[in-house]
């Protein structure tokens, strides 16, 4: 797989919503705790001073006590109680000697024995002893033991004097008071001690902020929760459709390409002991185009979803296919042995047949046996492509297995591929020049280029061991241009030196005719070396005539015009050639080497050629004929008044110094 492309998706697997909804939910759990203990803490801040506040005023009442004696004992005590009634939070006031003895309780009544009350409690373990002030009028109740102050509920409830119950005694019974602390101070004044009961309530409005402030922290935060969990669902939600839709195939609807090279990889991978055998399989339906041309491309998609259909269901545990481009599909099967392959392949492709019933429909297959461990599946479909590609186009079922010769073809491509750049600089590719000789005179009338690698360590090769390779990957531009330039720079020497020149012809690929400016760009060329146009000629097949009608017009017609020679190669090879004729004004025809050979349809080749002849003839061609080897042809061609031959029975071609020994010695 591409290494960016199986980035990409990796990263759209691993992009999980868990470590985002554990985030959300430490981080309100964080929040909500934080402002719990922000509303605890002005609560108890709130509290503090309000102790403070009681503490201040039971200073007060105390130094009120200063200079306590019997005669200024009844002024003093109805200032405190002046001050215990405008101060609410004051709940009684007591005076008791040095030994615990009340001496005076607010309220106005010196304490009679009547309220004060000797006895003994147990307290856990312990024995205690208590004076127990009842004060019936402000229901307060407090007792002293060794100095010290105790208020405690239980021994309360334990003794239950006067039928008095725990609420009537402290609390207030105010709904209002959220938080209710009692608090005895004892505070000795000279001689006596000053008992100054706080009833420390914390009501509710008094909290409201700290609590409005808190609630308004944890509402913000729940908003946000829900906010971010919404958009993380929906985050999540859009996750799982894209990645549905990163493996859906636009036309069927069902598994696409990268869902093949996902789910295969994995296949194969978990068969790492081979357990099964495995076979990548290219299927593809013959001469879709056309069927999408005739029927509509409409018509052809639903052709392909029903393939898919019927593929699907031929499918078993642990294997997966997935339909690639225009009619093709590619499939991972188990199988058993290659009998068994091939009848399960058959039985798919009648199968795929019977979708149609009125149509004969034809595929081809290509199939690669993976040998265990292989796993690279985008690179093993690719052999089974190359294995499919060398099944030939005629319609009918055909199943092609790649194999090692497959496998080496292969690899010279990429040796080719990586040697070309260097080849050119290196200049590895010399111009070999075979001549052409009139069928009149039997001399030297013209000569054609044709390219030959002598690699450093491969030696030579022939072209047909490179040219496809260069006009399938666009390189064979560069060649012809190094060719045309070579050429043009050897009849510019030649021209130099003084010596007789006949028109050289170079190959123009049919690549090059999508350029508009190539007539341009071919004289550009040729008038670096300032050489006369006419020696050279240019070799166009007519096969291009096929691609871009009207570049092919205008750039022949511009060559002409600038004094080229223009000549239609191959002429009678493959399609039928004559309506090119009629639109495409060139100077010279080269028939096609195949009317030569093969013994049985000679006669008939004769016979054509014949008549070419004429037609070129009339049409103001000049005609070649290539591929001559023997005698009899020479004597054939020269009775139908052919012009130039060119063929093995002259010479074969030659590197330029043979060719200027041979030919090349005259000067002018
Ligand atoms: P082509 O242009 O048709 O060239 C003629 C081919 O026929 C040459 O093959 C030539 O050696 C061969 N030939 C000539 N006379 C005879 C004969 O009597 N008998 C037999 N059996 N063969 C004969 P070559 O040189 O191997 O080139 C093969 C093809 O490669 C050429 O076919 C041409 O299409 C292509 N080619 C060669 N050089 C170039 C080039 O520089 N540029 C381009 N674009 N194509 C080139
Ligand atoms: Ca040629
Ligand atoms: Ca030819």
């Amino acid at each position: 797989m591409h290494n960016a492309k199986d980035k990409r998706i990796k990263k759209l697997k691993r992009k999980r919503i868990w470590p985002s909804v554990i985030g959300l939910f430490v981080l309100l759990s964080i929040m909500c705790l934080l402002s719990i203990i922000i509303m605890g803490a002005s609560i108890v801040d709130i509290m503090q001073r309000k102790v403070n506040q009681s503490l201040a005023r039971t200073e007060k009442i105390a130094s009120l006590y200063e200079d306590y004696n019997d005669s200024n004992a009844k002024d003093i005590n109805e200032n405190v109680e002046a001050y215990i009634k405008i101060s609410d939070e004051i709940g009684a006031v007591a005076l008791v000697d040095k030994e615990g003895n009340p001496i005076w309780i607010s309220g106005g009544e010196y304490p009679t024995l009547d309220n004060l009350v000797d006895f003994d409690v147990t307290y856990g373990e312990e024995v205690l002893h208590l004076k127990l002030i009842i004060v019936e009028g402000e229901n307060q109740i407090f007792k002293i033991d060794n100095n010290e102050l105790v208020i405690d509920d239980n021994i309360l409830n334990s003794i239950k004097i006067n039928n008095l119950s725990e609420n009537n005694i402290f609390s207030e019974n105010d709904a209002n008071v959220i938080m209710h602390l009692n608090q005895w101070f004892l505070v000795p004044v000279g001689d006596i001690q000053v008992l100054v009961f706080n009833d420390v309530n914390l009501y509710g409005y008094e909290i409201i902020m700290p609590i409005m402030i808190g609630g308004l922290i944890i509402v913000l935060m729940l908003i946000f929760a829900i906010y971010y969990l919404v958009s993380v669902i929906s985050v999540f939600v859009n996750m799982r459709k894209m990645t549905r839709l990163i493996y859906t195939d636009v036309v069927t609807g069902g598994n696409n390409w990268l869902h093949f090279v996902k789910k295969g990889t994995s296949l194969l991978k978990k068969n790492r002991k081979g357990k099964f055998n495995y076979a990548v399989l290219h299927l593809q339906m013959r001469k879709y185009r056309s069927f999408c041309t005739c029927l509509g491309v409409r018509r052809g998609e639903e052709l392909i979803e029903s393939f898919y259909n019927v593929l699907k269901k031929k499918l078993g545990t642990k294997e997966v296919m997935a339909h690639h481009e225009n009619a093709q599909f590619a499939i991972l099967l188990k199988y058993t042995d290659k009998q068994q392959l091939l009848n399960r392949i058959s039985e798919i492709e009648k199968e795929l047949d019977a979708v149609l019933p009125n149509m004969k429909l034809y595929f081809g297959v290509g199939v690669y046996q993976v040998e265990v461990g292989e796993k690279d599946i985008e690179q093993l479909y690719n052999n089974a492509l190359i294995a499919c590609e060398m099944l030939s186009e005629e319609a009918d079922n055909q199943i092609a297995f790649f194999d090692v010769e497959m496998n080496k073809r292969k690899m010279w491509e990429r040796k080719v591929e990586d040697d070309m750049d260097k080849a050119l600089q290196n200049k590895e590719f010399k111009v070999y020049l075979q001549p052409k000789i009139s069928a009149r005179g039997e001399k030297l009338a013209g000569a054609e280029a044709l390219v030959r690698w002598i690699h450093p360590s491969e030696g030579f090769i022939p072209p047909n061991r490179f040219i496809p390779i260069f006009e399938q990957n666009g390189f064979i531009l560069k060649l012809d241009d190094y060719m045309l330039e070579e050429i043009a720079a050897q009849q510019a020497q030649w021209i130099s030196e003084g010596k007789e020149v006949v028109p050289i012809s170079v190959n123009v690929s049919r690549a090059h005719f999508t350029r508009e400016d190539l007539a341009e760009h071919i004289c550009a060329i040729v008038d670096k070396y300032n050489v006369p146009h006419n020696v050279i000629e240019l070799e166009l097949t007519e096969s291009a005539f096929f691609d871009d009608k009207k570049v092919l017009l205008n750039t022949v017609n511009k060559l002409r015009n600038v004094g080229f020679i223009v000549s239609m190669d191959d002429f009678g090879a493959g399609y039928s050639s004559l309506n090119s004729l009629k639109e495409l004004k060139i100077d010279v025809l080269k028939i096609d080497a195949d009317f030569f050979r093969g013994a049985s349809e000679q006669e008939r080749g004769m016979l054509i050629v014949s008549e070419v002849i004429d037609l070129a003839k009339k049409l103001n061609m000049k005609i070649v004929a290539e591929g001559i080897e023997s005698r009899e042809q020479v004597d054939f061609l020269v009775e139908q008044e052919c012009d130039l031959i060119q063929g093995y029975f002259y010479a074969k071609p030659m590197p330029i110094s043979d060719f200027v020994k041979k030919y090349g010695g005259s000067d002018e």
